[in-house]
C-alpha cells in the first residue's frame, strides 16, 4: 500500500494501463545559414497547427466541462503568444542555427527548470503548462501522433509520472475508473481537471513509476485516502469492492435528503451552505441541496488570465449565481488574493511573509479603482438575488469603515448612473485573524454578519503555517486555544443580534458539528460534496446532546482530550444513524481501511469524514 495525496474523492479497482512519458527524442539538429527563413517559417506553422489544436480542444471541452478548466487551454494559447517564449526560441534558432524543434526543446528546458527551481507550488504548475504547450508544439514539428490512449480496451486506471490538461481532455471518463501521478498536487491542473470529471485521483507518490505497475497490473486507489495498491490481495479486492458497493448506495441515498430540512430532531435549524469559487461549482451545490453560498471565492475569476476582470465580466458571472440560487442567499467574498493566491498579471513582489503581507483587503483598500470595480459588479448582481458582499482578512474597525466608504461611493456612483441595486445589500466580514476575534464585539456593531474563516484562523492563532507539511502536526483544529476563539466570535454575534456562520473547512468536518450546534451558529458553509453526509447527520444530532458536550469540551486542556470527546460523541451518533437505518458508509469503510490514523490535522480527515481539507488556491476544491 502506498501512501500519497487523496486529489480527487472516489475507489477505483482495475487493471493499470501505464502512460509512457509524453516526452519525444528531439535530435539536435543544425541548419544553414541559408535555411533560416525556412526554419522560422516551420516553427511559425508549428505555432499555427499548435493553436488550431488548442482551440479544437477547448471547443469539445465545451461540452464537457466548465469555463475554469477550459481556461487552462486560453492559458496555454497565451504561452504560444507569449513574446519571451518565442524570442527565446527565435534567438536560439537565429544565434546557435538549430532546428526549429532543437531550439522549442531548448527553450521549454530552459524555461521548465527555472520554474522548477522556484519554491512555489504555483509556479512548478507552469512549468508543467509550458512542457504541455512545448510538447504539442514538439508533436507538430517532428510530425508525431498523439500518444494515444486505449478505447476499446476494459476501462482502466490510468498511472503516469505526470499528466497534463491536455492528456486528460482525451480522457474519455467512460474508459477511465481513476488516475495515478507521481507528482502533482492538490492545486495542479490535472487535480482541478479530475475534481470537474469526477475520477478519483492519487497523486505525489514518493516511489518510481517502474515499481509502481505495469500496464495490465491490478490496482486499486483511493482517492479519499490517498492510498495505492498495487496488485492487491484477493482479500484487499474484497474489502475494497465492499466499500465501493457501500459509498456508491450512500451516495444515491444521500441524495434523497437533498430537499430535507436541515434541523435537529429537537428543533435547531442550521443552513447548510456551500463554498463554491466558480459558477459551475454551483451545479454540485444545487444537486447537493445547498441552502444557499456561504462563500463565493472570487478570486478564482481573476486567475488564469492576463488581466483584472473588467465590471461587465465580473457582474455576468455574479448575477448568472445569484439569479441559478432564485432567493437562497448568495455571500460574494471580495478578493482575496496575496499569500498563496497568485495573479500572474497583478507584480506583489518578494515578501518575506507573504501571508502577513500585501494581501486580501489591504490589496484593496491600497487600490481602491480595482475594489470598486468588483464592489459595482457585485452591487449591480444584488438587483438579481439575495446578495451579501463579505471582506476577507479584517484586523480591524478601521479596515471595516474604509471599505464601507468605498462601497458607498460605489452605491453613489450606480445610483447617478441610474443602474438598479439593492441599497440594503447586507455587508460582513470574515474572522479569520486572533485580532478580529478579540475585538469581535466591535466589529459587530460595523457589520450584519460574521463568518468565521477557521482555516486562517487556526494558522494565526497558533502561528503554524497552513501549507508547512513540517508542521502540520501544529495545526490543530481542536486546540483550547481555537475553540475558545470559535466561542468568543460567537457570543459576540450573538450579543449585537447578528447572524454567525463557519466557512472554514472545519464546518464540513462530522466531528464539528455539534460545536456549531451547541453554540448556535446560523449557518455552516462547506464543500458541496460534504453537504449531504453533514445532514443525515445533523438529522441524528441533538442540540441538548451538543450543549452537554461543549460544557464538557471548554474543560479540554489539550486538543487530544478535545477530540477524544468529539470522536465518542460522533461514535454515538453513528450509533444512533445505523440504528435507524441510516448508517455513515465512510464510517464503516474506513474500519475496512488497513493502517488508517486519523489525521487530527485536517479537518474532516479523521475516519467518517468528507476529503481533506482544501489547500488555498485549489479551485474547485473546497
Ligand atoms: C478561511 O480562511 O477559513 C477561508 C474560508 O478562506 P480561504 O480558505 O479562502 O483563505
Ligand atoms: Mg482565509
Amino acid at each position: 500500500m502506498i501512501k500519497g495525496i487523496g486529489a480527487s474523492s472516489g475507489i477505483a479497482i482495475g487493471k493499470a494501463f501505464v502512460l509512457p512519458d509524453w516526452e519525444w527524442d528531439v535530435p539536435d539538429k543544425k541548419i544553414d545559414v541559408a535555411d533560416l527563413a525556412r526554419e522560422f517559417e516551420r516553427l511559425y506553422e508549428g505555432i499555427r497547427s499548435s493553436k488550431r489544436e488548442i482551440e479544437q480542444i477547448k471547443g469539445e471541452l465545451a461540452e464537457v466541462v466548465g469555463s475554469e478548466e477550459r481556461s487552462i487551454f486560453d492559458a496555454h494559447l497565451a504561452i504560444l503568444n507569449d513574446p519571451i517564449f518565442m524570442n527565446e526560441i527565435q534567438g536560439i534558432i537565429r544565434r546557435q542555427y538549430k532546428a526549429a524543434e532543437a531550439a522549442v526543446k531548448e527553450a521549454i528546458d530552459h524555461f521548465v527548470a527555472m520554474f522548477d527551481l522556484l519554491d512555489d507550488e504555483y509556479m512548478k504548475e507552469r512549468a508543467l503548462d509550458i512542457k504541455d504547450v512545448g510538447n504539442r508544439l514538439l508533436k507538430h514539428l517532428l510530425g508525431m501522433p498523439e500518444v494515444s490512449l486505449p478505447t476499446d480496451a476494459q476501462p482502466f486506471i490510468l498511472v503516469a509520472r505526470e499528466v497534463s490538461p491536455s492528456q486528460l481532455v482525451h480522457l474519455n471518463p467512460q474508459h477511465v475508473l481513476g488516475i495515478v501521478t507521481i507528482t502533482g498536487s492538490m492545486t495542479s491542473h490535472a487535480a482541478i481537471m479530475a475534481r470537474a470529471l469526477g475520477l478519483p485521483l492519487v497523486t505525489g507518490l514518493d516511489v518510481p513509476l517502474e515499481s509502481l505497475a505495469e500496464t495490465g497490473d491490478l490496482l486499486i486507489i483511493d482517492g479519499d485516502e490517498g492510498l495505492v495498491i498495487p496488485r492487491p490481495t484477493e482479500e484487499q479486492i474484497r474489502i475494497y469492492t465492499e466499500l465501493q458497493r457501500r459509498q456508491t448506495e450512500h451516495r444515491s441515498r444521500l441524495r434523497r435528503l437533498a430537499d430535507v430540512r436541515s434541523v435537529t430532531p429537537d428543533g435547531k435549524e442550521i443552513a447548510l451552505e456551500a463554498n463554491i469559487s466558480s459558477l459551475k461549482e454551483l451545479e454540485v451545490a444545487l444537486q447537493s441541496g445547498a441552502a444557499g453560498v456561504g462563500l463565493f471565492r472570487t478570486e478564482f475569476l481573476y486567475m488564469d488570465r492576463h488581466q483584472f476582470p473588467g465590471e461587465e465580466e465580473q457582474f455576468d458571472v455574479y448575477k448568472a449565481v445569484a439569479e441559478k440560487l432564485g432567493g437562497r442567499p448568495l455571500i460574494i467574498r471580495t478578493l482575496d488574493i496575496g499569500g498563496d493566491k497568485h495573479l500572474d498579471y497583478f507584480e506583489i513582489g518578494e515578501e518575506a511573509n507573504p501571508f502577513l503581507g500585501y494581501r486580501a483587503i489591504r490589496i484593496c483598500l491600497d487600490r481602491p479603482d480595482l475594489f470598486k470595480t468588483q464592489l459595482r459588479a457585485i452591487l449591480r448582481a444584488s438587483a438579481f438575488g439575495k446578495v451579501k458582499i463579505m471582506y476577507p482578512l479584517i484586523s480591524s474597525v478601521e479596515e471595516v469603515r474604509a471599505a464601507n466608504r468605498i462601497l458607498a461611493e460605489a452605491k453613489r456612483e450606480l445610483e447617478a448612473e441610474g443602474l438598479p441595486f439593492d441599497p440594503n445589500v447586507p455587508c460582513g466580514i470574515m474572522i479569520e485573524l486572533p485580532s478580529a476575534v478579540t475585538i469581535a464585539d466591535l466589529l459587530a456593531e460595523e457589520v450584519d454578519f460574521f463568518s468565521i474563516g477557521t482555516n486562517d484562523l487556526i494558522q494565526f492563532v497558533l502561528a503554524v503555517d497552513r501549507m508547512n507539511e513540517r508542521i502540520s502536526n501544529l495545526y490543530q483544529p481542536y486546540h483550547p486555544a481555537v475553540l475558545r476563539m470559535l466561542r468568543m466570535t460567537v457570543d459576540a454575534a450573538k450579543r449585537r443580534g447578528i447572524h454567525v456562520g463557519v466557512c472554514g473547512e472545519m464546518a464540513g468536518d462530522p466531528r464539528a458539528l455539534p460545536i456549531w450546534l451547541g453554540l448556535d451558529v446560523d449557518s455552516i458553509s462547506m464543500s458541496s460534496h460534504s453537504i449531504l453526509p453533514i445532514k443525515e447527520r445533523l438529522l441524528h444530532t441533538h442540540r441538548s446532546d451538543s450543549i452537554d458536550l461543549l460544557n464538557r469540551l471548554w474543560e479540554c486542556r489539550t486538543q487530544e482530550e478535545a477530540l477524544r470527546l468529539l470522536d465518542a460523541f460522533r461514535l454515538t451518533v453513528e450509533a444512533r444513524m445505523k440504528a435507524d437505518g441510516a448508517a455513515a458508509p465512510e464510517s464503516a469503510g474506513n474500519d475496512a481501511r488497513a493502517g488508517n490514523e486519523p489525521d487530527a490535522r485536517v479537518p474532516g480527515a479523521g475516519p467518517g469524514a468528507p476529503n481533506a481539507a482544501r489547500p488555498a488556491g485549489t479551485a474547485g476544491a473546497s
